[in-house]
């Protein structure tokens, strides 16, 4: 009978899926991924764990629980660092301990350390680990290891979020991407382009790229994978955004490399991972001129939140005066709440749109 491994859809699964699924199923074990957040999941990792913990971390527990009696193991890496010179939370670190000693009755625990920090090497010594622990040999894990990072590589992108805006009703963001007759951006007429010309004097105002009549309004949603896909704790932000008419931009649609160049000009390397990529993501839909307005989804008590956040939220303003605004979600957000400032925001965007080459909308 083939070995049954179960994954929390929680945390890095919104990073990792492709992999993580590649991999096991590779390996001949048959793959089990908790169900998709809901009321019932978040009850009960709330109640389950400890109240200091950040919203992620109690959801995390609950898809846990969801797994208990459905799997034969359930992942639960040690996560230390995935890049080279950088580090992700401290809670990640802590997880195993943290779910064997709070939840009782569960399978056993794959907890493998994973730490890239020194090289790429660390991922393929996890995998083994792994593999020796659900009872695969060395030679098989390694093949799977390979096979899982080539689909890895061709689907890093999550495909929830890519049916979030493709079944989207009247989805804009497609259609104006069918559409050969969208509206051309300043950014994109080439050698005349003011915003490029801009970019070459030292006070480079905010690109005005995108306000053609035509073109929908662009946002740019900055936060952890976890929260921004997760449609549940996220209440549905990317579709909602889709659903008025908004286009939305993620740290995951833009290019590494646009995101390090943009990162390379702090002053000090960012010691988190999330750090960098939300940071230089974040400047570069700002430099670019493709977004109008900034959202940041937080979760309550998120430490690197609290830094990142405040580091992009000074950058932005200081040198592109580009609305932002900061959403806060834990277990007690209202939706109403959360759906009144998502609606003034929006509709402060639009009136910027129309009237601020007559009055400044931003101060
Ligand atoms: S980065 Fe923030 S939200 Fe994510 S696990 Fe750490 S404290 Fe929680």
């Amino acid at each position: 009978m083939r070995v049954k491994v179960g994954i929390p859809r929680s945390l890095f699964y919104y990073r990792f899926a492709s992999f993580w699924e590649g991999f096991f199923t590779a390996l001949g074990a048959e793959v089990i991924v908790s169900d998709p957040t809901n009321k019932r999941i978040l009850d009960d990792g709330v109640k389950s764990c400890v109240d200091e913990a950040c919203l992620p971390i109690k959801l995390f527990c609950g898809h846990v629980m969801n797994l208990k009696g459905r799997a034969d193991y359930i992942l639960v890496p040690r996560f230390t660092s995935i890049s080279k010179n950088e580090y992700i939370c401290p809670e990640f670190g802590g997880l195993p301990d943290m779910i064997r000693h709070t939840l009782k009755g569960l399978p056993k625990l794959i907890d493998t350390e994973i730490n890239m920090r020194k090289s790429d090497r660390g991922g393929m010594k996890a995998a083994i680990e792994m593999g020796e622990m659900i009872g695969a040999g060395r030679r098989r894990t390694i093949k799977a290891f390979q096979l899982a990072s080539q689909a890895f590589r061709k689907d890093q992108f999550h495909t929830e979020f890519r049916e979030t805006v493709q079944k989207g009703e009247n989805c804009p963001w497609l259609e104006s991407r069918k559409s050969e007759n969208r509206p051309q951006t300043e950014c994109q007429k080439g050698e005349n382009c003011p915003h490029l010309k801009s970019q070459k004097s030292k006070n480079c105002p905010r690109p005005k790229s995108r306000k053609g009549e035509n073109c929908p309004l662009c946002v740019g949603v900055i936060g952890h994978p976890y929260n921004v896909y997760d449609r549940y704790i996220s209440m549905d932000l990317l579709r909602k955004l889709v659903n008025r008419g908004v286009e939305a931009r993620t740290i995951e649609t833009v290019d590494e490399a646009d995101i390090n160049r943009h990162a390379s000009g702090l002053r000090k390397p960012m010691f988190w991972n999330y750090g960098r990529m939300a940071y230089g993501a974040a400047l570069h839909m700002a430099e670019s001129g493709e977004v109008d307005g900034f959202i940041c989804l937080t979760s309550f008590g998120c430490g690197i939140d609290s830094f990142v956040n405040d580091l992009i939220e000074r950058h932005i303003r200081r040198r592109y005066g580009i609305p932002l605004i900061t959403m806060t979600v834990d277990e007690h957000s209202g939706e109403a709440g959360f759906n009144t400032r998502l609606e003034a925001f929006i509709d402060m965007l639009q009136w910027r749109r129309q009237n601020e080459d007559h009055i400044s909308a931003s101060g």
